[in-house]
């Protein structure tokens, strides 16, 4: 019995598969059978004619993909929002279908014409008509969905689509009678899923497999409680059954090989639309970057990121600096399915050095603490670039930058600071949002020779870069002894073990060194050698096990307890030598932070990991070098406390280490991979080299 709806198809005369816009059609050109294919189509329209009402549009020569009407438009009643095909080999059906649906007495709607949008392909209507899903991701730009609010009137729900096999909506969702979903969740993101759920309740959630989905068992026809499919799984077919869905498969091989089925191969004009919703937008914000957006590669990042956030782009402007040293300049629009999705986007963008655009920026906004040690939920999350908050109309450098951090501000005095969540005081405001905060992100330029430290490009170096690298942290050592700058030395007990601790004493004697960071280790192993001539039982000069040797680490920290600290030992005369004396001697400020490790641990080892953290921070302010020394846990540590500016030197023998260290996307750090015991001793040679 008909239905009373009405359908499009379009007779397959001149289908073909002609070239490649999707993953199916990859090994198909020119391998469907006309033939077959028309057999196929007929099949398909016999089934829907006797359940409504088909009409046809003529197919034109040129144009093999026509045959897919879902693609035509989205109608919905007396309107159609014509589709504007992202690929080119589509777009020349575009007039066809609009003369079709002219003709009909449709009022034709036409996006902008930079945003594609492709049909019923990619906008499913709710099957009780109360909402539009809508997908985007591979063919219609997310752009796309304000308009269809807007044109439609109706509520739009966003899904994001993660497999390229399911590039359109339809390949992989379709909603049925009576509230029903057929999907597969795999093709979508996490975000769109979670959407999926809150608006479909489980037994209303009919979950496909892999094996369904790929026989395109979502892309069904439905006509009230018949399905029109080309194949189901005998599985499916039952849970289908037990809703109350009669299944009719007809075979559509021929045009699977161009990525369509049943529901391509058909266009709804009856939809249905039974409650008034409000509509939801989504959410856009505008963004302006400036800067070596194309030479070091920040525009690519940049779009990774808005693509992998769940959101999707418009470049509107881009200027491209005409010289090598000029910046480049774009303006771009970002468009999320929710708020909270742009917020997390635009806060990783305002990282890499985005600012909202000019129009838009507000004074950033400020939430009270209400409890201590805890800032609100949407606060703003601090990066180690030089931040800025609009405060009242001006622009506010934020103190004591640091990364993972919060923005605390006071008003009466107008400034800002880094604060960390355990210092936050109930009452503080505390910016929130992304309204009205900026960073300075200046990526470098490869192959900055005119800079100092011309090596520094956030690279890795490898083996024979060492010496390279030796000759800079050398010459930039001498540099800040002779200014009154400050180097800061971060070590663990590897130094002592491969030898360089006479070399890491000599640095520091000389005054190359103004602050040393460790934990109880490199002490303890630094005074044993000091004392018994090894470490954790190895004699160093020779190499070898000491019988019993392993007692002097415990004897060595046992001493130092006795004295009362490591400065109490040198003024007692006790310790004599080695990286620690030399401290005490040099006046040159150390802290050690306790760990579970730790043997004693030594009087100077803080425990209190809390303080040691704050006792670090203090150490590291104002510095201008940090050489990192073979401590993985100290070194990534300082690195989450240093703000972007600081040049970073970080040596470790593993590659790993090297690169989560330096790669912290700004100029000033670089990895060496080598042994710490080498390049302690080449750098103190190279200092002998030029002072003498
Ligand atoms: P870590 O694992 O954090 O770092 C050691 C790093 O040294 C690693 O990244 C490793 O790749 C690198 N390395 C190894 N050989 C090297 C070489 N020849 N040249 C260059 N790099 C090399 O360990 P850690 O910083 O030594 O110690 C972690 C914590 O444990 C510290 O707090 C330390 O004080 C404590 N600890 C205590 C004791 C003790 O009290 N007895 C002993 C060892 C460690």
């Amino acid at each position: 019995m008909r239905s009373g709806l009405r359908y499009l198809m379009c007779s397959p005369t001149h289908y073909e598969v002609d070239y490649i816009i999707n993953p199916w059609m990859e090994g198909n050109v020119h391998r469907s059978s006309r033939e077959e294919a028309a057999r196929q189509w007929e099949g398909l329209h016999k089934i829907l004619d006797e359940l409504a009402d088909v009409q046809l549009v003529e197919p034109a020569p040129g144009w093999p993909d026509m045959v897919f009407t879902a693609n035509a438009g989205l109608v919905l009643d007396k309107n159609v929002v014509l589709s504007r095909f992202f690929h080119p080999e589509r777009q020349g059906e575009e007039p066809h279908f609009r003369e079709w649906f002219e003709a009909q007495g449709y009022v034709v709607c036409e996006l902008p014409t930079k945003i594609a949008f492709e049909g019923a392909g990619d906008a499913l209507l709710d099957r009780e008509g109360r909402w539009l899903w809508a997908g985007y991701g591979f063919r219609s730009s997310l752009e796309s969905h304000p308009y269809l609010a807007k044109y439609l009137d109706i509520e739009v729900l966003s899904l994001r689509l993660v497999d390229e096999r399911f590039y359109h909506l339809d390949t992989c969702f379709c909603p049925l009678s009576d509230g029903y979903l057929l999907y597969y969740p795999p093709a979508f993101d996490d975000t769109s899923n979670r959407l999926i759920e809150s608006r479909v309740s489980p037994d209303k959630r009919l979950v496909v497999g892999e094996v369904d989905a790929v026989n395109f068992a979502c892309n069904a026809v439905n006509v009230e409680r018949t399905v029109i499919v080309n194949q189901v799984t005998p599985g499916l077919a039952a849970r289908l059954a037990s809703c109350n869905f009669a299944v009719r498969e007809t075979p559509l091989s021929e045009f699977l090989k161009a990525g369509g089925a049943a529901k391509c191969l058909t266009l709804r004009l009856t939809e249905p639309r039974t409650v008034e919703m409000p509509q939801v937008q989504v959410a856009t914000r505008n963004v302006e970057m400036q800067g070596h957006l194309l030479d070091s590669a920040l525009m690519t990042e940049v779009i990774d990121l808005i693509l992998k956030g769940g959101a999707s782009f418009q470049i509107l402007d881009f200027k491209v600096g005409q010289r090598r040293q000029d910046t480049s300049y774009t303006r771009l629009q970002v468009t999320a399915p929710t708020a909270e999705t742009l917020e997390s986007v635009l806060t990783q963008l305002i990282d890499r050095g985005a600012v909202l655009a000019e129009e838009a920026v507000r004074d950033a906004e400020l939430q009270a603490a209400t409890q201590d040690g805890v800032a609100p939920q949407d606060f703003f999350v601090t990066s180690i670039y030089p931040t800025e908050v609009r405060l009242g109309g001006r622009w506010v450098v934020v103190a004591h930058q640091r990364m993972d951090g919060a923005i605390v501000v006071e008003p009466e005095t107008g400034t800002a600071r880094c604060a960390l969540l355990r210092d936050i005081k109930a009452g503080e405001r505390v910016v929130t949002g992304v309204e009205g905060i900026r960073t300075r992100h200046q990526k470098a330029l490869p192959d900055r020779e005119r800079e100092e430290f011309s090596f520094m490009a956030s690279g890795v170096s490898s083996e024979r870069r060492v010496e390279l690298v030796v000759e800079q942290v050398a010459w930039q050592l001498r540099r800040l002894r002779t200014q009154g700058g400050k180097a800061v030395v971060v070590a663990g007990p590897v130094v002592i073990h491969t030898g360089g601790g006479a070399h890491l004493a000599n640095l520091i004697r000389e005054g190359y060194v103004q602050a040393l960071l460790g934990g109880n280790a490199i002490a303890v192993h630094d005074i044993e050698q000091a004392f018994h001539g090894t470490s954790l039982g190895v004699d160093l000069q020779r190499g070898v096990v000491i019988q019993g040797g392993h007692r002097h680490h415990l004897k060595t920290i046992n001493l130092i307890r006795r004295c009362g600290s490591i400065a109490a030992a040198v003024e007692q005369g006790v310790l004599h030598s080695g990286i620690f004396y030399e401290c005490v001697k040099a006046g040159v400020p150390f802290s050690l932070a306790g760990s579970i490790r730790d043997d004693g641990p030594l009087p100077d080892t803080e425990m209190d990991l809390i303080q040691a953290q704050t006792d670090y921070a203090r150490l590291i302010e104002g510095a201008d070098l940090i050489l990192m020394l073979s401590s993985m846990l100290h070194s990534i540590g300082v690195g989450n406390m240093t703000p972007a500016g600081v040049k970073l030197v970080c040596v470790d023998i593993n590659p790993a280490v090297v690169t989560k260290l330096a790669d912290r996307g700004s100029v000033e750090s670089v990895g060496v991979v080598t042994d710490v015991g080498l390049f302690l001793s080449l750098l103190v040679r190279q200092l002998h080299y030029l002072d003498h």
